[in-house]
This record gives C-alpha cells, structure tokens and sequence, in this order.
C-alpha cells in the first residue's frame, strides 16, 4: 500500500514538473479569429479614412525576441506583420487593442509616406491616433525600451520596423 501512494506521488510530481517545463501555450481559434477582426476594423477603417484597400497577411509566431510585434517589408512595400505569440497568450488585449493598430498605422505610413519619415514620427503618431481608440505612445513602457532596440537590429536584418 505505501508504495503504491509513493509511486502515485511520484507520478504526479512528474506530471506537474511537465505540466511546469511545458506550460499549455495554445492559439485557440477564437483567439486567431479575434486578431482577423481586429485587423479587418482596421483595414476598413484605413479605407474609410485614407482611401487604401491593403491587406498584409498577419503572423502569430513563437519568438524568443523580446518584441510585440512587427511589420516587415518586402521590395519596400509592408509585406506582413508579425505579433508575438507569447506575449499575446499572456496578454491577448494589450496586443488586439496597441500593439495590432501600431503595427497596422507603419503599413499605412509607409503606403502614404513610403520611407520617407521617422518610423514612430509624427507622421506615424497621427495615422495610428486616427486608427485606434485606444492609445499611440510608444515609449512609455519598458517593454517598448527593449522592443525599439531590437527593432533598430531587426530593420537592419529584415527591413522591418
Ligand atoms: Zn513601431
């Protein structure tokens, strides 16, 4: 009997030691399906408000970089953006409601401004205030420390800002 509560204990030490290493990091499809309708508001609202109908395919991918997210170019032209997936399963808000609208606000700066402004300038500010009615400041956070750091590298390796 008393080993069979000691193999019992082992065993659920093992499984929550797994449980521990491996924690649960799942996309659900709610999750993909609100990131699409936060990303569609926003293209409808850029057409409404700047005449563009642009879409760029939005990836959710594991990362060890400490960024929320990107947008990257291809040939000059926003090519697609990036959201970390980590950071968006410990908090889906934050990125739906400020990071997708900052991302989107560089497309819309570059479709109008091409590269021809600062990436988080004026210019920028006033797009992504236009688009979200949440808030724009970039560098109040210190997340946003890091992230403006590995962006700089980041533009430099793949053009993206
Ligand atoms: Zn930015």
């Amino acid at each position: 009997m008393k080993s069979l509560f000691f193999s019992i204990f082992i065993a659920s030490v093992v499984f929550l030691l797994v449980l521990f290493l491996y924690p649960e990091q799942t996309l659900t499809q709610a999750d993909i399906d609100r990131l699409n309708q936060k990303k569609q508001d926003l293209i409808q609202k850029t057409h409404t408000l700047y005449g563009f109908n642009y879409n760029v395919p939005l990836y959710i991918e594991e990362t060890d970089k400490r960024v929320w997210g990107a947008m990257l170019y291809s040939g000059g032209m926003p090519q697609k953006i990036v959201i970390n997936k980590g950071y968006y399963l410990e908090n889906p808000d934050y990125v739906v409601n400020f990071v997708l609208p900052h991302e989107w606000a560089h497309v819309v700066a570059r479709l109008i401004y091409k590269t021809s402004i600062r990436s988080h300038g004026e210019e920028w500010l006033a797009i992504c205030k236009s688009l979200s009615e949440i808030r724009c400041d970039v560098r109040v956070q210190d997340e946003f420390v890091a992230e403006e750091k590995i962006r700089s590298s980041l533009r430099e390796l793949l053009g993206g800002e």
